[in-house]
């Protein structure tokens, strides 16, 4: 969706208004510029550009590199396959270098198989846990019948901490988790092994951390990795328990990016993110629709969005959302999202406006929900 020029720049001024100026300890680059309103557009030759593309409950970004090399990070669910290979087609890609899987939750690697089957794919990235589900045979089945570039298999790598590369003369990309021996037994295994990468050009870095949790930040600090980066990709859709303060410490972003569908059922994002956040530009993808962060040769961020966000007037006047509200049995303290097939009898049902909600009243969650 297109908008026009002075309607975003005068919300975006609000937003920004609305927040006080980022703390940042270094001078690595100069702050974000205001965003302006534009299309998905190919990057133009020498700039680098992230695009975070909204894929509505998932994530997925595609870096095009100043030599024209593109990588892209995660991809949605598979229902969003055919809009992904759309953007990225209006964004000119014509082949991915390099096709990157965080970790195995189908919100991140089910568009991906629509992208295997309609682009050359030189190397498929993957943390190569063991994961049972039909999107993740899926897209390991697409991966293996992919082309690359030159008309065999992509080289599919099981990535690990300590990899890096120079995708493009003076740009350096480094992957800082996961590690081995993989984590086991936390909340999430795939989240806390997500695999996290930063990149680092003249102007600016970018730090991706998949859904990476509490326990897998833990596992980071270990190897006291660089965090520091002028844009974050915020972990886990801006769950509470993908962002706390001493991370935000370590990363102290001048812009955050929060790839989040509208309504979702998970609550995402958290209210206590968000107030972490604070201070911060705050783009998402449910409110900003893509995002798209370039810099130029000038060495200046540029950041445009699809979409017009809603000002800080409108969006706290709107009631408390129940689109992400989840469905309780109470006798068995177990509970549901609204749509599953498996609800309890309405006399037992008790209503929580969110999946945190419900477990902070000591409910489990059912299988219907996933909690990706
Ligand atoms: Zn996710
Ligand atoms: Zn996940």
């Amino acid at each position: 969706m297109r908008m026009r020029l002075g309607l975003l720049t005068v919300a975006l001024l609000a937003f920004v208004a609305c927040s006080a100026p980022p703390k940042r300890t270094t001078t690595a680059s100069a702050p974000p510029a205001p965003a302006a309103s534009g299309a998905l557009e190919p990057a133009p030759q020498g700039a680098l550009q992230v695009a975070f593309l909204d894929v509505g409950q998932g994530d997925s970004a595609l870096v095009s590199f100043p030599n024209g090399k593109t990588m892209l990070i995660d991809g949605g669910e598979t229902d969003q396959g055919v809009a992904l290979v759309g953007k990225l087609r209006r964004l000119g890609v014509q082949q991915i270098d390099w096709l990157v899987a965080t970790h195995p939750h189908s919100d991140h690697i089910g568009g991906l198989i629509a992208v295997l089957n309609a682009f050359p794919v030189g190397e498929v990235w993957d943390i190569g846990m063991p994961f049972e589900s039909p999107v993740y045979r899926d897209f390991l089945l697409a991966a293996r019948r992919a082309k690359s570039p030159s008309g065999e298999r992509p080289r599919f790598r099981v990535v690990r901490r300590g990899l890096t590369l120079e995708p493009a003369p003076n740009v350096r990309l480094s992957v800082l988790a996961p590690s081995d021996p993989l984590l086991q037994g936390t909340r999430s295994d795939p989240n806390n092994n997500s695999l996290v990468l930063r990149i680092d050009a003249p102007g600016g870095s970018f730090l991706f951390t998949g859904d990476l949790e509490r326990e897998g930040r833990r596992r980071l600090y270990e190897s006291r990795p660089n965090l520091r980066a002028d844009v974050l990709k915020v972990a886990h859709h801006g769950a509470e328990n993908g962002t706390d303060r001493a991370f935000l410490n370590r990363v102290n972003p001048a812009a955050a990016v929060i790839p989040v569908g509208a309504g979702n059922r998970y609550g995402h994002p958290h209210r206590e993110t968000l107030a972490l956040l604070q201070g911060r530009r705050v783009y998402r993808t449910d409110l900003h629709g893509d995002i798209v962060m370039r810099l130029n040769t000038d060495r200046k961020l540029q950041i445009t969005t699809t979409r017009r966000p809603p000002t800080q007037a409108t969006a706290s006047a709107k009631p408390a959302p129940t689109v992400g509200a989840v469905i309780g049995n109470r006798n068995s303290k177990v509970y549901h999202t609204p749509d599953c097939s498996q609800l309890p009898k309405p006399a037992n049902q008790l209503r929580f406006r969110s999946a945190r909600e419900a477990e902070r009243a000591g409910y489990r969650p059912h299988k219907c929900v996933q909690g990706e």
